[in-house]
């Protein structure tokens, strides 16, 4: 849920659109550094005035990108707008205003699509609306057995979206790498008898194919998230992909990596903050909170909380997870573990049977005051 406050700038041209689709076919010319300018036609404008529109456009050799809106349209102009002139367009029929897109990551900012995007996954979840999307699993796929135990306990607290890690980043080559493809194929098998969807990390790009088979949401991690290859890989599929944040990486260049995926014509990303590295030694990482909030106000992509891996204990966790909920996260995401003492990976971070669900009852009170749900 958007707060009214952070939109008023855009409230003006009350821009609806009700799909994304058009989107999909924007090609940029360089992202970086054009200005995309946005027609915004008048309500209810007649399908010739925007046609009339479309026509000059492509004939100053600019591509015109519409977004249909359930009252008003409104026009992307991508190329170097600076052979268009603002009052010569104003003088068309049924425009409402011409202004210029600033943030440099056109697709996924907030100026363009001022609706919140919504993921639909394949058991039913939807993530971006008013239902905050809970995602649990173990930190790595052990074995079947180990998978089920904490699916059980994730499930039955009301959690569809099931985690777990086939291939895995260790910051040490001696570390356990997950069971690959034998990981995915547990994680689909116990996903499909509890009805819940898998997200899981794709790490190599030759690997996309494989992990698409078996998952339902693509997760590229912290490691990677300006891994160029690898993102313009998952944006060429037509699975939604789960983005984490760059442990060093500033918001302009995690919402850039968005636009990567995004401008491959993959409408369905989530960001997902994870904490960032800072002087702190004390806790894992730096819980980057009011990156939530930030996000909301810029992009219309869903933002999900890692809680696990910005704090790396258990303990801190659940109030973590209450104040990524005060702060707008349409999703968390948490690891657990039905035996942290025996856990291959990050097993200090790990929720239990008990605290889980004992989580999940007092974060239900939280999303209530803020008007959501989980
Ligand atoms: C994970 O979620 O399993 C993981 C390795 O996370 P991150 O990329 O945020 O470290
Ligand atoms: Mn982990």
């Amino acid at each position: 849920m958007l707060n009214s406050n952070h939109i008023t700038d855009l409230e003006k041209i009350k821009i609806n659109i009700s799909s994304i689709e058009t989107i999909k076919n924007i090609k940029l010319s360089n992202p970086l550094t054009s200005n995309n300018m946005i027609i915004v036609m008048k309500r209810f404008a007649s399908k010739q005035s925007i046609q009339h529109m479309i026509d000059y456009i492509e004939s100053v050799k600019l591509t015109p990108a519409p977004l249909y809106g359930t009252e008003r349209t409104v026009i992307a102009v991508i190329g170097d707008e600076r052979t268009l002139n603002r009052s010569h367009l104003m003088s068309f029929p049924e425009v409402s205003d011409v202004m210029s897109v600033l943030a440099p990551y056109k697709l996924v900012a907030r100026e363009t699509k001022y609706e919140n995007t919504i993921i639909k996954l394949p058991n039913g979840v939807k993530i971006g609306t008013k239902q905050i999307a809970m995602m649990s699993g173990p930190c790595a796929v052990e074995s079947q057995e180990q998978l089920d135990k904490s699916a059980e306990i994730v499930a039955a607290a009301g959690t569809r979206i099931l985690r777990g890690g086939a291939y895995k980043p260790r910051t040490s080559p001696y570390d356990f790498q997950g069971l690959g493809e034998e990981g995915l194929k547990m994680l689909r098998k116990t996903a499909d008898r509890l009805n819940m969807a898998v997200v899981t990390e794709i790490m190599r790009v030759d690997l996309v194919e494989t992990v698409a088979k078996y998952a339902d949401i693509l997760q590229v991690g912290t490691r990677n998230m300006q891994n160029f290859d690898l993102l313009k890989e998952v944006g060429q599929t037509k699975k939604p992909v789960m983005l984490k944040r760059g442990l060093s990486a500033t918001l302009k260049e995690f919402l850039l990596a968005a636009e990567y995926i995004m401008k491959e014509g993959n409408s369905e990303v989530m960001m997902c903050v994870r904490g960032i590295r800072t002087f702190e030694t004390s806790l894992r990482n730096t819980f980057d909170i009011d990156a939530i909030a930030f996000l909301k106000k810029e992009t219309h992509l869903p933002i999900i909380a890692d809680p696990s891996h910005a704090t790396g204990k258990a303990d801190i966790i659940p109030a973590m997870t209450y104040a990524a909920i005060a702060a707008g996260a349409d999703g968390i995401i948490t690891e657990t573990h039905c035996n942290p003492e025996e856990a291959l990976c990050d097993g200090a971070q790990a929720l239990t049977d008990e605290t889980y669900p004992m989580m999940i009852a007092q974060a239900e009170k939280i999303a209530e005051a803020m008007g959501r749900t989980l």
